[in-house]
């Protein structure tokens, strides 16, 4: 294996192996650390309609399978590792520890995405993608005509809600309180909308189905009484977690833990880029990830070359 990378990517979703691409095409060494759950958040769901090139759709694993092999066709070196540190002191010479053993990179993408917070309930897992959701822009489409719960009570759950309410015959947002965070003005949207209603100071306790949902356990938070609610649909929107941590004190983040960017994909520090979900908390689609994995990927490219001269 090489001394020292052109580029370390990390993370191996749309973004990181875009990334992936790209770096290679452009004849750089490039070590991908995809980490233990490579491929991301695709992986955990089942078709997707929104990505170009698949007029039929196609499953999320087998998307994410193609862009791997894609990146590995061209040389990249790729591990299914966690990286544990990262040491972006010495510009040029970043360090990066992943299974114990320590790479040396020129340039580094970060591209470590967001995890979806879920409500983690045993049935939870299993169905996602067979009617758990945390996306309505990639699966409202499926619930046309059909019955749908949003949790949540943030913008994001309104956002959400008011995306279903074009295709589901109703929606209802579970909030565990009695008022929503969310802005007055997305509150007022929801409120206005009549196929939205909502189930105050509750909680959803359990999700019912074995291949699909077909209903959910409410609690009251008040009383502690438990009812049944069938229901086709349940979209999770209680935040997003972005994997950062191991950046701590290397690159500046945002107030929500984001990586903070400058100039498209540069971060605070040089030779550092970002791309995905890891920086863009606004869009969280696959193809603006893969974008991202573009542009990192030329940015990158662009500053080596330019230290070189
Ligand atoms: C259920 C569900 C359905 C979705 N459906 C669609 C859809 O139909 N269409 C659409 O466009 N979008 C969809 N999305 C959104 C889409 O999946 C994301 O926007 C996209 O995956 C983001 O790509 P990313 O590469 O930025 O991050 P991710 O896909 O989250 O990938 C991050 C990668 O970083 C790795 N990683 C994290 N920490 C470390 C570490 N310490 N070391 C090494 N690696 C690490 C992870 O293992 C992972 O490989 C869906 C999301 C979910 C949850």
């Amino acid at each position: 294996m090489n001394d020292i990378f052109d580029v370390i990517i990390i993370g191996s979703g749309p973004a990181g192996l875009t990334a992936g691409i790209y770096t290679t095409r452009a004849s750089l060494s490039t070590l991908i650390i995809g980490g233990t759950a490579w491929g991301g958040q695709l992986m955990l769901t089942t078709e997707v309609e929104n990505f170009p090139g698949f007029p039929e759709g196609i499953m999320g694993p087998e998307l994410i399978g193609k862009i791997r092999k894609q990146a590995e066709r061209f040389g990249a070196v790729f591990k299914e590792e966690d990286v544990e540190s990262v040491d972006f002191e010495v510009v040029g010479d970043f360090r990066v520890v992943g299974d114990g053993e320590q790479y040396k990179g020129r340039s580094i993408i970060i591209a470590t995405g967001a995890q979806t917070q879920w409500l983690n309930l045993p049935t939870e897992k299993r169905l996602i993608g067979r009617g758990v959701s945390s996306c309505a822009p990639c699966d409202a489409p499926f619930f046309k005509e059909k019955e749908v719960i949003v949790v949540g009570g943030g913008d994001s759950a309104m956002e959400e809600a008011l995306v279903l309410s074009r295709f589901a015959t109703s929606v209802k947002i579970v909030h565990r309180r009695n008022a929503f965070r969310a802005s007055e003005i997305m509150q007022k949207k929801v409120f206005d909308n009549p196929k939205i209603s909502v189930i105050w100071n509750s909680e959803v306790v359990d999700i019912l189905g074995e291949e699909k949902v077909t209903g959910v356990k409410l609690k009251d938070v008040g009383t502690g009484e438990t009812k049944e609610v069938r229901i086709d649909g349940v979209f999770v929107a209680i935040g997003h977690k972005p994997a950062t941590e191991i950046y701590s004190g290397q690159v500046e983040l945002d107030e929500k833990e984001y990586i903070k960017v400058y100039d498209h994909t540069r971060t605070s520090k040089v030779g550092v880029f970002v791309a995905g979900d890891v920086h863009d908390y606004r869009y969280k689609q696959a193809i603006t990830a893969a974008a991202f994995g573009c542009m990192a990927a030329m940015d990158a490219e662009k500053w080596l070359e330019e230290r070189k001269s």
